[in-house]
């Protein structure tokens, strides 16, 4: 492979040298204080709106969108993708589904054009409706749902839970998509009482997804109560339209706590969706950042957020980072600013892809399913992630990249590597890589309980990762 200019390590002479001196400049302490400084707390309440103000995909894309379209983004259909007029560059964003990208290029592209990509995912483990989901058993009402995704399925037991999504209905010139959500406690799991199950706290909790999870949200056959309403009515009451008129819809069920943050010290945010929603949220901000200060326009690389659905499923759609809605966006970019395809493909080896989705950190409480030379603390900065098997993108000449925007951010790094007897998860990085043939780097924040209802980061490393992806989209 032909090194990438910008994405080659920095010179360092021999490489033993250059790899002492990478590491004096990296180490760093287990946790810094940094959230108790005002822009961390703020940083960690905008990654709280955030989450809070996308319960579902369809309405992460919406909210990244929005922000945007705030510096000047201009919203247009990826079907007619083109470059929209600005300033000194030209900025776009696009939307499908709960996919979306954004771009910020120069007029014309040349032949030292270069890509800067960073991608993340919108969706989150959940439970989804089903197309035919009334049901009645032992006097309630049920909802039939899916697991979509791998969650911890005891974490969805006992909450309030609400409804959102989006829904397909009839319009005079087909169909028309409408978001909704129902921040109404209208949803439960029950777990089944421990004198029922005596031997749970030593067997441990054994769920079957068909039989035990159908959440249940009305009495029925009750003398003198009205006939109980399905989903489709439901539905169709909260986004103002006839219950006939609905002809599908992707629906899920969202806790309905609010994100907090919390700790003695509240140093953590405590949340739904941190995986990976806090990586969608740092990338929409370092990319405004960088609109905000002129700096994309001077620059001559086409920097591009990217944030798929699909990823808990495996990015096999025409939306996931396995399919090609990427390239083709990224290729109609390259040729509305004047470039032609052999460019294109050259701009893409000699770019470089920041894969973000957030890493383990280490739970004291089962230290021994960690890495004992790799402890990932909360609060001490981005992880950089490495697998030989390359369930993770990075490489050396992807690593230095992210090493350097650390410095330059001035965060601490840390380096994550799975216990080589346990099999480690991947990411969306391999895929793009592979589909695109850039150099890519797969980094994210420390956070607990991943793929939990309720999940935990720590609130220096929210506004961290976002200085480290604005260093290198800079
Ligand atoms: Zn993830």
């Amino acid at each position: 492979m032909v090194l990438a200019p910008r994405c080659r390590a920095p010179p360092g002479g021999a490489v033993g040298a250059a790899a002492v001196s990478l590491r004096r400049v990296t180490e760093a302490p287990a946790a810094f204080a940094a959230f108790a400084t005002e822009a961390a707390s703020n940083a960690a309440r905008r990654l709280i709106e955030f989450i809070d103000a996308s319960p579902s995909p369809y309405h992460a894309a919406e909210q990244a969108a929005a922000a945007l379209e705030g510096v000047g983004f201009r919203l247009g259909d990826p079907a007619s993708v083109a470059i929209a007029a600005g300033g000194g560059d030209a900025r776009g964003v696009a939307v499908t589904g709960g996919s979306v990208v954004a771009w910020l290029a120069p007029r014309r592209v040349g032949p030292q054009t270069t890509f800067r990509i960073i991608g993340a995912h919108t969706d989150s483990p959940n439970l989804r409706i089903k197309p035919n989901p009334d049901g009645r058993r032992a006097g309630l009402a049920q909802l039939g749902v899916e697991v979509y995704g791998g969650p911890l399925l005891n974490s969805w037991l006992d909450r309030d839970l609400g409804l959102c999504g989006r829904v397909a209905l009839r319009g005079e010139h087909g169909p028309q998509l409408r978001l909704f959500r129902l921040d109404e406690p209208l949803l439960r799991i029950p777990q089944l009482a421990i004198h029922l199950d005596r031997e749970i706290n030593e067997k441990g909790l054994l769920l079957n997804k068909q039989q035990h999870l159908a959440p249940f949200w009305a009495t029925t056959d009750v003398a003198g109560l009205p006939e109980t309403p399905g989903f489709a009515a439901v539905l169709g009451e909260a986004v103002g339209a006839d219950a006939a008129d609905i002809l599908a819809w992707d629906a899920m069920v969202h806790p309905l706590e609010p994100s907090r943050i919390v700790g003695l010290r509240r140093e953590f945010v405590s949340a739904p969706r941190i995986d990976n929603q806090l990586s969608c949220h740092a990338a929409v901000s370092a990319l405004a950042t960088l609109a905000s200060s002129g700096d994309g326009a001077a620059s001559d690389t086409v920097t591009v957020v990217v944030l798929f659905d699909h990823e808990e499923v495996g990015s096999t759609s025409d939306r996931g980072a396995a399919g090609g809605f990427l390239a083709s966006v990224l290729e109609r970019i390259w040729l509305a600013a004047g470039g032609e395809r052999g460019g294109f493909l050259r701009a893409l080896a000699e770019g470089c892809c920041l894969s973000a989705d957030c890493a383990h950190a280490t739970n004291p409480n089962y230290v021994d399913r960690h890495e004992p030379d790799h402890r990932i603390a909360l609060n001490g900065g981005p992880v950089l992630k490495v697998n030989a098997n390359v369930r993770y993108a990075t490489d050396a000449v992807s690593a230095a990249v992210w090493v350097e925007a650390c410095r330059r951010a001035g965060v601490p790094l840390q380096r994550f590597v799975n216990r080589t007897d346990l099999a480690c998860g991947s990411t969306i990085g391999p895929l793009t890589a592979s589909a695109l043939g850039i150099p890519t780097v797969d980094v994210g924040a420390p956070q607990l309980a991943m793929h939990s209802a309720r999940e935990l980061c720590g609130v220096a490393d929210v506004a961290a990762l976002e200085a480290a992806m604005t260093e290198f989209l800079r």
